[in-house]
């Protein structure tokens, strides 16, 4: 039997020693307790189609599909499986090979017609944030999930914020594609406090899309050309480091931008590294910090956020338990497996209202907007924020 599945590596797949010590980090192992849902079948089964000794077959596409690709396995993993290189070279061979399903192809759709393409994306926004004032927002559950849109973040003019005080470090900003649209209030928080660290910020004219959501789900060309496109604007300018919000993309930019290397960093990663100013008022509030799967396992960063959330004066910080365990967002997930996602974020809530706190501080738009929705649905009233706004309560 061939194998058409080319994106995948032998060497990638022979990494795993099937000894198992993942199974119970993982969301869908944990939910399903089957064998065909954790990381070592998912790697079984691609290790099968990619040797040709299993024929591929669609069905078994589901269990591929069901992965979160949050990458906790690859954390735990004593023999250095690189999941999510194969989960991303795994679901790219896996959309070659099988039946088109009309919803993975309406996302791929909206994603390279609307993400990829900033104004579109700002049409669409207006759009919706105007349906949001008439109340006419969809009734369907990615319509639901949605925050209520402010104004869209707009970069300073001249594509310049100085640095407050004596200017230390240059660094360019990543705006992205739906944060500026659906968490303006983040990107202002994150800028003040790179500002008040006294970083020139810079945001690079022409900048797209990084192309996390279409690496992760599969479409690797699309991924592809919006690297090639904002290479060429990060040549155009000078800066210390490429300064990134939102993990899933400060994931993706790290593992897919080689003339970056080095210089991407996650904003808390940042901060930490060249320090903000002493909190100038004291803040009284009860805060639990929910990690994102790409910032804790794909870039290993759990400490940084931690110890800038605690260094506020005031803050009771409570630990929540499974801190780390996915919340089921995961890009589209959400939208392209509901059932899972929502019985991911069921065990979460539990985790997350047991904590008592008042603020569910998170490092990414997509955590953001899962916790809410769910936190919403359960009448709870605590409030889920980005950690640039928890830091910005001291100043
Ligand atoms: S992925 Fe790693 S932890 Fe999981 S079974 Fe393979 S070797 Fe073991
Ligand atoms: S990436 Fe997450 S959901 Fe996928 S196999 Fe690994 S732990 Fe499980």
């Amino acid at each position: 039997m061939t194998s058409n599945f080319s994106r995948l590596s032998d060497d990638d797949l022979a990494t795993c020693v099937h000894c198992g010590l993942c199974l119970d980090a993982c969301p869908t192992f944990r939910i399903t307790g089957l064998e065909t849902e954790s990381p070592r079948g998912r790697i079984y089964l691609m290790t099968q189609w990619k040797r040709g000794t299993l024929e591929f077959d669609q069905e078994q596409v589901k269990h591929i599909d069901l992965c979160l690709g949050c990458r906790t396995c690859e954390a735990v993993c004593p023999s250095g499986v690189p999941y999510g290189r194969i989960i991303e070279a795994g679901r790219a061979d896996v959309e070659d090979a099988r039946r088109p399903a009309p919803k993975r192809l309406g996302s791929r759709l909206a994603l390279r017609q609307l993400v990829a393409h900033p104004a579109r994306l700002r049409l669409a926004g207006n759009a919706t944030r105007l349906a949001q004032r008439l109340h006419l927002t969809s009734i369907a559950r990615s319509g639901r999930m949605l925050p209520r849109l402010r104004a869209r973040y707009c970069p300073p003019e001249g594509n310049i914020a100085p640095a407050f005080g004596e200017r230390k470090h240059r660094v360019a900003f990543l705006v992205g594609c739906v944060m500026p649209i659906l968490y303006p209030q983040s990107h202002y928080a994150a800028v003040k406090l790179l500002q008040l660290a006294g970083c020139e910020v810079w945001f690079p004219p022409g900048e797209r899309c990084c192309g996390a959501l279409f690496a992760h789900n599969g479409d690797l060309k699309g991924a592809e050309r919006l690297r090639e496109a904002n290479t060429k604007t990060y040549r155009a300018g000078s800066f210390d480091a490429l300064v990134v919000d939102s993990a899933g993309c400060g994931a993706h930019l790290k593992d897919f931008y080689p003339e970056l290397k080095g210089r991407v960093k996650d904003l808390t990663e940042w901060l930490a590294e060249v320090g903000i100013p002493a909190p100038q008022k004291k803040v009284k509030v009860r805060v639990t910090y929910q990690d994102a799967c790409h910032l804790a396992h794909a870039q290993r960063i759990k400490k940084q956020p931690r110890d800038l959330i605690r260094a506020v004066d005031g803050i009771e910080f409570v630990e929540m338990r499974h801190a780390d365990i996915c919340c089921g967002a995961a890009g589209l997930y959400s939208t392209l497996e509901p059932d899972m996602s929502q019985r991911i974020l069921d065990q979460k809530l539990e985790d997350v209202l047991a904590t008592k706190a008042e603020v569910v501080t998170v490092a990414n738009p997509g955590c953001q907007m899962q916790l809410e929705a769910g936190l919403r649905a359960r009448g709870s009233n605590m409030k889920v924020e980005h950690v640039a706004e928890t830091l910005m309560r001291a100043f």
